[in-house]
């Protein structure tokens, strides 16, 4: 196929401008340029982000919230202005529904341990899918053996959509929450938020978003999907390692009890008892990663300044050309529905060879993709398999580097024949 087929030469050029953001992308592989295609797992760094973090512990670095002295204001004021930016790019209606937490993983324990804990005892049941990641499978697992509620599964059907033909015999008036994946990690599967929206609200359920795989890649506003809880992973999306969002419904966070208790989280602490302090900080224990919060918000600035939209379509351009090449690939089996319905990653095994085989072979090619279950056995369990391996997109990449996985491919299929 003609590269300018997949990119218009518009396209091409912002994007040989957004590959020198990315210091990292100008790595080699042994002699092969780096085909950096494992964003599922965590994406790179613009120079923007790195340049925040560096300028944040140069010359600005302090404890926030607590000291009156022009440092910690400055670190406290940066602090404070990456949850409003977090806020604008998800068009929260307040920065005070922004709880910074380690990632997707914590925010939904957050929700489970105290929202859950609050709301969720014996006859009660929570709805997930059978596509969740294990981060949204385990929290609620733990809590179902502690509180006794029931736990069910929407299933998946085998093209890798959710089964919503069974949401009428799951959902009932004892469902408390419904919580499901935006877009899977492995199917690539972009689920219908607002059916299971509507459907959640008919039975008066909660609705938590794992939006770990949707916030970095498409526009993403909380108020027109009208979930109750949404969480994200800053470092798919740019930014640091081990910062990330939960946002919530002010009623919610106003409700709910506190989650671990420490220093910013009060308001007052006698011997007998404490108080806690206001949202956000309710939620927020201890020294945050104030760095990591900072790096975040550099990163969304970033990502607002590429622009969602156009992030969006590159993706849906390169996983539309990648989902044609691979097909040809002989023994090629390609997990989840087409390239109209899915976002921009591709999972797939090719006979006889293991996935982690596959993913050897690649990097001696250049070309990082991620072999496992990807924290998602029981969607492996559905198709009978035990790992796939995994080429995920971000802005970054190219058409070409779609070429070099395909090659990468076709080169350990002859090296396994
Ligand atoms: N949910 C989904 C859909 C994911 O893809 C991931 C990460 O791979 C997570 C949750 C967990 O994210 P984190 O490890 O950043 O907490």
């Amino acid at each position: 196929m003609d590269l300018q087929q997949i990119l218009p030469v518009e396209s091409a050029e912002r994007l040989a401008q957004i590959r020198q953001d990315f210091p990292i992308l100008a790595r080699r592989i042994g002699d092969r340029p780096l085909a950096y295609l494992d964003n599922g797992a965590t994406s790179q760094k613009p120079v923007a982000v790195l340049q925040a973090m560096d300028d944040y512990y140069r010359r600005h670095n302090a404890n926030v919230h607590r000291g009156v002295h022009t440092l910690s204001e400055e670190a406290t004021a940066q602090y404070e202005n990456a949850r409003l930016r977090v806020a604008r790019f998800i068009n929260a209606p307040s920065e005070k529904q922004i709880i910074f937490t380690r990632g997707t993983t914590e925010g939904i324990n957050l929700v489970a341990q105290t929202w859950g804990r609050a709301n969720l005892g014996p006859g009660d049941e929570v709805l997930i899918t059978e596509m969740e990641h294990h981060s949204n499978i385990v929290p609620w697992q733990i809590l179902r053996d502690q509180l006794g509620f029931t736990l069910r599964y929407i299933p998946i059907t085998d093209e890798g959509l959710l089964d919503l033909d069974q949401l009428s015999n799951l959902l009932n008036e004892r469902t408390r929450l419904v919580s499901f994946i935006h877009v899977s990690n492995v199917l690539g599967t972009v689920n219908p938020v607002d059916r299971l929206v509507a459907a959640a609200r008919s039975v008066g359920a909660r609705v938590l978003l794992d939006g770990a795989q949707s916030v970095p890649h498409m526009p993403v506003d909380v108020q027109a999907l009208d979930v109750d809880f949404l969480v994200f992973s800053g470092h798919k999306m740019c930014g640091p390692t081990g910062i990330g969002v939960l946002y919530a419904r002010r009623e919610l966070l106003e409700e709910m009890p506190p989650y671990q208790g420490g220093g910013d989280m009060i308001r007052e602490v006698k011997m007998t008892a404490s108080k806690w302090n206001s949202i956000p900080y309710k939620f927020e224990a201890g020294t945050p990663a104030i760095a990591e919060a900072i790096g975040l918000g550099a990163a969304v600035d970033y990502l607002s300044q590429v622009g969602m939209a156009w992030i969006h379509a590159h993706e849906q351009a390169l996983v539309q050309y990648a989902y044609s090449r691979l097909s040809e690939i002989e023994g090629i089996h390609i997990l989840g529905p087409g390239p109209e319905q899915r976002s921009g990653l591709i999972a797939f095994t090719v006979e006889n060879i293991h996935p982690h085989d596959l993913s050897a072979i690649l990097d001696r090619e250049g070309v990082a993709v991620r072999a496992g279950h990807h924290c998602a056995q029981p969607i492996h369990d559905r198709y009978g398999i035990a790992a796939s391996a995994r080429a995920s997109f971000y802005l970054y990449n190219t058409p070409e580097e779609v070429d070099q996985l395909a090659q990468g491919l076709e080169k350990a299929v002859e090296i396994f024949a």
